[in-house]
């Protein structure tokens, strides 16, 4: 893949920061999915979560199996950051993004594993447990399933996501190799 191009492309997206990195630099934890599971409504609802994902060990030996990786945020303001509802509306614009530069890394011949927000919302009601996922090739499992602490590896990267005020911060997270 081109980066030089792909970091070009990523200045005409509304991307507010991003880094690449080394896919061994993630730290997977089961802490992490014990918050999936003890807090999350979404657990055992989605195949983009836990335990659908496969357990911590599975998904961090999927991840590694892609050596480099892609860090990146969107921001959008709302009015009230305390309106759940509002604040979460702002994810399919985060998406959208998701899936634009996955297509661009695709299309560089990449080969990609992207995780991004939250649990899937392509359909409006999942299979998850019942049938297999409808669209797998559209899913794309949320980060933190996978035992990753998005915020943690974004310190260390120096991306900022505390702008404080209505601003949401997104992340996505794209494996490739
Ligand atoms: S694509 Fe549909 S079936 Fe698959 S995880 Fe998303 S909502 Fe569930």
């Amino acid at each position: 893949m081109d980066q030089e191009l792909l970091i070009r492309q990523l200045c005409g997206l509304p991307v507010v920061q991003y880094e690449f990195f080394e896919t061994a630099c993630l730290t997977f934890s089961s802490r992490v999915r014990y918050i999936c599971q003890t807090e999350c409504p979404q657990y055992g609802k989605s195949w983009a979560c836990p335990p659908g994902v496969g357990t911590v060990e599975a998904c961090q030996e999927r991840c590694l199996s892609y050596p480099h990786a892609l860090l990146f945020t969107t921001m959008t303001e709302v009015d009230d950051i305390a309106d759940i509802e509002a604040t979460l509306a702002t994810r399919s614009e985060h998406e959208a993004v998701t899936h634009q530069i996955n297509r661009l890394m695709r299309g560089q011949g990449a080969d990609t594993y992207p995780l991004s927000t939250e649990s899937c919302a392509v359909c409006p009601e999942c299979t998850c447990p019942d049938a297999p996922c409808r669209h797998p090739e559209r899913m794309f499992p949320c980060v933190e399933s996978h035992g990753i602490l998005v915020t943690e590896i974004a310190e260390r990267l120096g991306i900022d996501f505390q702008a404080g005020g209505n601003t949401v911060t997104w992340f996505s997270l794209i494996l490739y190799r």
